[in-house]
């Protein structure tokens, strides 16, 4: 019997049981993707139970108040192309599409750190006119650029072989960190960056990404979902359709679906009996990607006008997200991410990341220090459990959203399906991971 068969579920409070019964479905990780999958899974008419270990839902997506601002946990921009599913979920986020890069920093030939503005960068004899129209080109080409041959090759190899300017190869490695947080040419897909700068117009959130998890949570509350923080998942046992679910405190829930949607090794950690290591081995051969965070609220910035600023010989990031968000009732408030990619090899050093961005600050917003009336470093956030590879052939090779050999059990979030980065890759997984469940119900029916 499924929840949309048993009277007056929808009514239930919220951390009540299932009045005895097993839940439909439970989902570990109340992130974007597991309010996204919980939505439409009660939608569906089944009975959800959503746990998260935090105190509150949102995992990475939640932003904090910092000085009466809304501060996303550092750079977050909403690609418009997840746009879709979310409204499919009932969040209709407000915000602004920013402008593009107003300047970009070079390695200057006496070694030191030249910032130069996009219009001296494009007019100016800094870049050759054989340079500027080979960038020119490769901007004009890229929407024609059949993707699906590219997947399985290095964005290095593919650079290398387009573009014989290293200060145009630098110039485009910075679009391409901007829209994949990836500081890696050597190991990511041409395929899936080309893809994702062919969709790479983003929207700066209104209230920061905080709106989104707010919306979400209070659509998913009202479909009938059950959400509980504070409650850490240790152990996810049995199949279709007899699952059970342990909490750390040694409760036990029982369901006939799981979605876990932490990530890869944590999902390994809870899965008892392990996977077999053919699959197991495709989720621990993924690799995450980390940024250095520092996020600035200033009631003035110095030069008002370097808006958005990115690294072409360095890997960093500058953005007054307040120029295109409302992020505070005081709109005197700016709030400010400033960002370093790190390295996949996790050869990275969280007191010298941080000197190194104060020293990029120095150079685009001098005096930048006494205007701060409230910062947060994040040292090594994790951005996305999976980079795209090449090796993997793309978006294509991380884990399907159904895991094999486990009936009953899915995944997802960045690191699971064939469709998208970063936050699309969780909607997207979300969904998939949701409709899955609904199509085998309504074949069982
Ligand atoms: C600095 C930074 C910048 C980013 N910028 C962008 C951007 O510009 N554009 C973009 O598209 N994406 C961006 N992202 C990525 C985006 O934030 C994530 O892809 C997205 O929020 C992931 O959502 P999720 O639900 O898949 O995972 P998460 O948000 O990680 O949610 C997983 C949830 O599972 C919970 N959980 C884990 N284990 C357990 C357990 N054992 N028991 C119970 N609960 C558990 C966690 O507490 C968490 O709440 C950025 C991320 C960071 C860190």
């Amino acid at each position: 019997m499924y929840a949309s068969e048993r009277k007056g579920l929808k009514d239930m409070p919220d951390n009540q049981s299932n009045n005895g019964q097993p839940w439909d479905v439970i989902i570990v990780g109340a992130g974007i993707a597991g309010l996204t999958s919980s939505i439409f899974l009660a939608q569906g008419g089944l009975s959800v139970l959503l746990l998260d270990k935090g105190s509150q839902p949102g995992g990475r997506a939640a932003s904090t108040g910092m000085a009466s601002a809304s501060v996303n946990l550092g750079a977050h921009a909403l690609f418009k192309s997840g746009l879709a599913i979310l409204q499919e979920a009932g969040a209709v986020p407000a915000g602004s599409v920013p402008g593009p890069p107003d300047t970009f920093v070079f390695k200057g030939e006496d070694g030191g750190s030249i910032a130069f503005p996009l219009s001296r960068l494009l007019l100016g004899s800094f870049l050759k006119w054989h340079e500027k129209t080979e960038l020119i080109r490769f901007y004009s080409r890229l929407r024609r650029t059949d993707t699906s041959r590219l997947q399985a090759v290095t964005l290095q190899a593919y650079l290398e072989s387009q573009i014989s300017s290293m200060r145009v190869r630098s110039a485009l490695l910075a679009l391409v960190r901007v829209s994949t947080y990836c500081d890696a040419p050597g190991l990511i897909s041409a395929g899936a960056v080309i893809e994702q700068l062919k969709h790479g117009q983003v929207l700066y959130v209104d209230g920061g990404w905080q709106t989104l998890v707010k919306q979400l949570t209070n659509h998913a509350r009202k479909a009938g979902v059950s959400i509980r923080t504070g409650s850490p998942v240790s152990k996810i046992t049995g199949s279709h359709p007899e699952m059970t679910v342990f909490l750390k405190d040694g409760t036990q829930l029982n369901s006939r679906y799981v979605i876990s949607t932490a990530g890869p090794k944590d999902t390994l950690a809870m899965l008892d009996p392990a996977l077999e290591a053919e699959e197991a081995a495709v989720y621990n051969k993924l690799i995450p990607v980390h940024a250095a965070c520092l996020d600035l609220v200033m009631p003035e910035i110095p030069r008002p006008r370097t808006r958005f600023v990115l690294g072409a010989d360095y890997p960093w990031y500058y953005s007054n997200h307040s120029a295109a968000a409302v992020l505070s009732e005081d709109p005197t408030l700016a709030v400010v991410h400033v960002m370093k990619y790190l390295p996949p090899s996790g050869a990275d050093d969280p007191a010298s990341d941080r000197v190194e961005l104060e020293g990029f600050l120095d150079l685009i917003q001098p005096g930048w220090r006494s205007h701060v009336i409230k910062q947060r470093y994040l040292p090594r956030m994790l951005v996305s459990h999976a980079a795209v590879t090449a090796e993997g052939g793309g978006t294509a090779g991380r884990p399907g959203v159904a895991v094999a050999g486990r009936p009953g059990l899915y995944v997802a979030g960045d690191w699971a399906g064939p469709v998208g980065m970063l936050v699309n890759a969780s909607l997207h997984s979300a969904r998939q991971a949701a409709r899955s469940i609904l199509a085998i119900r309504e074949v069982g029916k």
